[in-house]
């Protein structure tokens, strides 16, 4: 008799810091999940140094911000300068936000993914399996069959009811299941320098864009002690001559040379912008840099895909629950295929504006960009397009956007008040009856520090009844309880449910 194949609820492709974040979240709501990575460690090339507060706030509810904050601090102010040293633009040091962290911090990734490791190693229903490549997939309807060599090279196989691609820029997963890739045509060599800096005094303290068309330069002080060097590749010059030590040094001569600054980390990158035209094929989806892909300098790559596991992990959980499948894992696509599609286009239009060489071009450039200044004009903030339409969102206006996190007078954060979600939190005297388990009206005990700051959020939003959150923090929308109830359970048919006692 043939022995089947050890199944799962989820099998989880690539072990980088999309895949960690939808096994942890996975993991936490119960589901059995195999995660296949090909390496043992965590990539060893340098990456995101930037991540946002809608990040901080996935790591909050993974219980991971210890853990991740000795490798983060807050984003200082960040200047696009000229090559006449004219400041351009001028962001100033972010400020807590409306997810209750600064808008910005600069990070040190592979801290991050460390922490993200432990929290899912920690985790019983989450079995990694390391030094595992998958190498093919059969989606048979009701579940995939994963074959994978195993850390001794053996083929193995086993079965998932989804299979989730995190396995990255080159993915496997997507090429075997023929979803091609949008190519936004650009294509911009970089070579990145981690550097670990004996002196921070000797180094800028906040962010610069160098807009100078002889050599653009991203410089960002990243985690404590860890400072980023990005320098653009010239057309008549070679990755492999830029990565020598020399080159390095010549490169580094403006900020004091390579005396008490170690490169721990160097990489040319070609930085690009992609998006996958599908991001679901029956039983098998993508997540990360396998659906798409972006430059850097929104420093928005990382923190997309985080999205898209938030945005995920709790669909996943509901369908497997009973819950309407199609339209749950549809409108995962549905809603990030266009909020990431708007980032990389934000991505590209600003390193195109970086990646000058052309000097007329750069001129003509900087002169606007001072005109702005002079007449007062904003710096562009970085400005998150909405999440497409789904069935899993409502009408109303606050229907998609993020339901902020208030930070009560003792310190105390919302979310970990209110739990996993979803929150059905009602407006002070709307007298409907309760109509579920997660309802909570804002005059609760537990909502005490918070009530003033969702007093004003309901008269601003114009929401007099009732707000539903999804578990993702997403508003599903505004109404009146029973009606909101009806709504969601409708949709989701079996929702985690969350009591506040
Ligand atoms: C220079 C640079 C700077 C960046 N800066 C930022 C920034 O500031 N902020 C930000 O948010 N983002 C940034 N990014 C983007 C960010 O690093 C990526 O978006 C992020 O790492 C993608 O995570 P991922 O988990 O989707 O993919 P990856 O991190 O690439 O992980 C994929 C994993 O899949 C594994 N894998 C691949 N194939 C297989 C297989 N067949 N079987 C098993 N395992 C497999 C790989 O080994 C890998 O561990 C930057 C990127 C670069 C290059």
């Amino acid at each position: 008799m043939a022995i089947q194949p050890k199944s799962y609820d989820v099998c989880i492709a690539g072990f980088g810091p999309v895949g960690a974040v939808l096994a942890a979240l996975l993991g936490a709501q119960g589901r059995s999940v195999v995660v296949l990575e090909r390496d043992q460690g965590p990539f060893p090339l340098p990456r995101a140094a930037h991540i946002d507060g809608e990040t901080m706030r996935t790591f909050q509810a993974l219980g991971i911000v210890e853990d991740v904050e000795p490798h983060v601090r807050p984003a200082p102010a960040y200047q696009f300068v000229s090559a006449n040293a004219d400041i351009l633009i001028d962001v100033p040091a972010g400020e807590v936000g409306a997810d209750g962290w600064f808008t910005h911090y600069m990070i040190y990734q592979p801290g991050i993914e460390k922490a993200l490791r432990q929290r899912c190693a920690a985790l019983p229903n989450v079995e990694l399996r390391l030094g595992s490549r998958l190498s093919g997939l059969m989606d048979d309807g009701d579940g995939v069959t994963v074959t994978y060599n195993g850390p001794g090279g053996a083929e193995e196989s086993l079965h998932a009811a989804l299979l989730v691609g995190c396995d990255g820029a080159s993915s496997l997963v997507r090429s075997l299941v023929n979803i091609e890739l949008d190519d936004y045509g650009f294509d911009e060599p970089w070579l990145v320098l981690d550097v670990a800096v004996d002196d921070d005094s000797r180094v800028p303290a906040q962010c610069y864009q160098y807009c100078d068309p002889r050599r653009p330069v991203t410089y960002t002080p990243m985690g404590p002690g860890r400072n980023r060097w990005e320098f653009m590749i010239l057309p008549h010059e070679t990755p492999e001559a830029m990565m020598e030590e020399a080159a390095v040094a010549r490169l580094l001569a403006p900020w004091g040379g390579l005396d008490g600054l170690h490169v721990e980390r160097r990489a040319v990158y070609h930085f690009h912008g992609l998006i996958a035209r599908e991001w679901r094929r029956g039983r098998v989806l993508l997540a990360g840099d396998s659906a798409h892909q972006m430059p850097p300098f929104a420093g928005q790559g990382m923190c997309s895909g985080i999205r898209d596991a938030a945005n995920l992990a709790w669909k996943i959980a509901a369908a497997l629950n009973g819950g309407p499948f199609d339209i749950l894992l549809e409108s995962y696509e549905q809603e990030r295929a266009p909020h990431a599609r708007g980032i990389v286009e934000m991505a590209i239009a600003a390193g195109r504006a970086v990646c000058t060489l052309d000097f007329d071009a750069a001129r003509a450039r900087d002169e606007r960009a001072r005109q702005d200044r002079l007449n007062g004009v904003a710096p562009p903030a970085l400005q998150l397009p909405p999440l497409g339409k789904s069935p899993l969102l409502g009408s109303g206006h606050s229907a998609g956007q993020h339901f902020p996190q208030f930070i009560g007078p003792d310190g105390s954060r919302l979310d970990d008040v209110l739990g996993q979600g979803p929150w059905l939190i009602e407006h002070r005297g709307t007298g409907e009856p309760k109509v579920c388990v997660g309802q909570i009206g804002i005059d609760h005990p537990a909502l005490a520090p918070f009530a003033d700051d969702l007093s004003a959020w309901f008269d601003q939003n114009r929401a007099s009844g009732a707000v539903l959150v999804r578990p993702d923090r997403v508003i599903f929308d505004t109404g009146t309880p029973g009606a909101l109830w009806s709504a969601w359970t409708e949709r989701v048919e079996s929702p985690a449910r969350h009591e506040v006692s």
